[in-house]
């Protein structure tokens, strides 16, 4: 009898255990632990703490249901998976696709983003048109990965003969070091992977395109009921969507990435070692006198010269940081080529246009306005502000001032602007590549070792972004 009795209160704890709400526990916690891999598209290590577009995402939950964030880094995807698995976590938030074989497994969120699939070459190499034409090219991807499963499913299908190899790694970077260092022909990842890191591997490019569009989506820890959490997170990101604050979010963390050519990045990347150090003091200084990020002051003066003191354009303007006559003067600069008085004359005047900007825009934004204004214009940047909002545009936002700068070149729409023609295209140009080489500026110069608890950096940390590659730094 007393068995029985064990027994019974043995299966009502387990259907109470089964009966585990993930959203009850959550809020009961106070906690949402969410399990993430690290990679510059998801997860990484910044400056001021972690940071990236999934712990971003991720945080806003948390904020939303009103507990702390824990996030748990895993080291492959395969990790991410089980650590989901074993309900170690509420929730994995990845830049994981949605695939047929993980759906079986897992409930998952509606998708917040829809990325293509890449397979990558270097050039100068042979470079594949399709997946046919792979030849006897080693092709790597990520084990675990949504491309092993299409890779798998090509050799069963209609391609028996075909071979790759899958790497255990934390993210795509080391399968981008594969190809560049010719271990490995091809690797196969995601766009926006690639993309991201270009600018770090200059000699890689896309050899094509999938052509398949993936999902990516959360997925919930198994166990039922979990619609609970499920609901709430595709609540979120439905209104994410609709406020337009997803778009942010993706142009935040990846939108510098689309402007820079592969020429640029390797230009770049080769001048962070020939010409930087001979100028990153005196940037430093200026910097620090103006109270600015010398990051952005680098990158910003590389945009306008190339860290070329002597540097002259056809319309007249000079030196390190481009100054036209006027504006020399107006900011006290009395010889331009003297990089210095450049220096701290651009940035007198970059930190003026910030400051001048009407005060409801907000970080970072403000700072890729004001560039506008460097580039082209007070003038004409309040002519794209206007002519945004007049076609449903958000003004206080780049990611929408972007998409209509590139108007103020069409006589239709310059008509009707105030100052007129302006050159949008090349100003959209001009913040992003800015905001580009300030990224990788920040990458390099991240701290290597710390902080130590809660996460541990140099079991996961990239080594991209531990800054070793380009070590001029
Ligand atoms: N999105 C991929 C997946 O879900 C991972 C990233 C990659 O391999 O590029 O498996």
């Amino acid at each position: 009898m007393r068995s029985y009795l064990a027994l019974l209160l043995f299966a009502l704890l387990l259907a109470g255990c089964q009966q585990r709400d993930s959203l009850r526990d959550i809020l009961d916690g106070g906690e949402l632990v969410v399990v993430s891999r690290s990679s510059p598209t998801t997860f990484y290590l910044g400056r001021e703490g972690p940071t990236g577009f999934e712990y971003d995402l991720a945080q806003l939950l948390a904020e939303d249901l009103g507990v702390e964030l824990r996030l748990e880094p895993a080291f492959t995807l395969t990790e991410v998976l089980s650590h989901l698995e074993r309900r170690e976590a509420h929730l994995a938030a990845a830049g994981l696709s949605l695939t047929a074989e993980r759906a079986a497994r897992f409930h998952h969120s509606v998708p917040y983003a829809e990325i293509s699939t890449q397979v990558i070459y270097r050039t100068g190499q042979r470079r594949p048109a399709d997946m046919d034409d792979l030849g006897d090219l080693r092709l790597v991807v990520l084990a675990g990965s949504s491309h092993e499963q299409t890779l798998e499913r090509l050799q069963a299908s209609t391609q028996p003969g075909l071979r790759w190899q899958s790497l255990a790694e934390a993210d795509s970077t080391e399968l981008l070091e594969r190809v560049e260092n010719g271990e490995a022909e091809l690797a196969m990842l995601d766009a926006n992977e690639f993309r991201i890191q270009q600018a770090l591997y200059p000699r890689l490019a896309v050899a094509f395109d999938l052509g398949e569009i993936q999902e990516m989506v959360w997925y919930m820890a198994p166990g039922e009921p979990g619609a609970a959490l499920q609901a709430r997170v595709n609540d979120l990101f439905q209104r994410l969507r609709e406020e337009g604050r997803l778009e942010l979010l993706k142009d935040r963390h990846f939108g510098h990435a689309s402007a820079l050519s592969r020429i640029g990045s390797h230009t770049f990347a080769r001048s962070i070692r020939t010409q930087l150090p001979e100028w990153r003091g005196m940037i430093r200084q200026v910097a620090a006198e103006y109270q600015l990020d010398w990051r952005l002051l680098a990158a910003i003066a590389y945009q306008e010269s190339h860290w070329d003191p002597e540097a002259t354009s056809p319309t007249g303007v000079r030196g390190m940081m481009m100054l036209t006559t006027p504006t020399a003067e107006e900011m006290g600069v009395s010889n331009r080529t003297d990089p210095l008085q450049s220096l701290r004359g651009g940035a007198r005047y970059f930190k003026q246009l910030r400051r001048r900007l009407p005060g409801d825009i907000p970080e970072p934004d403000r700072t890729w306005m004001a560039l506008v204004a460097y580039n082209i214009g007070r003038a004409h940047l309040s002519d794209a502000r206007v002519l945004t909002e007049r076609m449903g545009g958000d003004p206080h936002r780049w990611a929408d001032l972007m998409e209509y700068l590139p108007l103020l070149q069409k006589r239709e729409y310059y008509r009707t602007t105030k100052y007129g023609f302006a050159r949008g295209l090349e100003a959209v140009n001009y913040v992003q590549n800015i905001r580009h080489y300030y990224s990788i500026l920040q990458w390099q110069d991240q701290p290597a070792e710390k902080p130590s608890p809660p996460l541990d950096t140099r079991e996961f940390l990239p080594e991209v972004l531990r800054g070793v590659r380009l070590q001029a730094l």
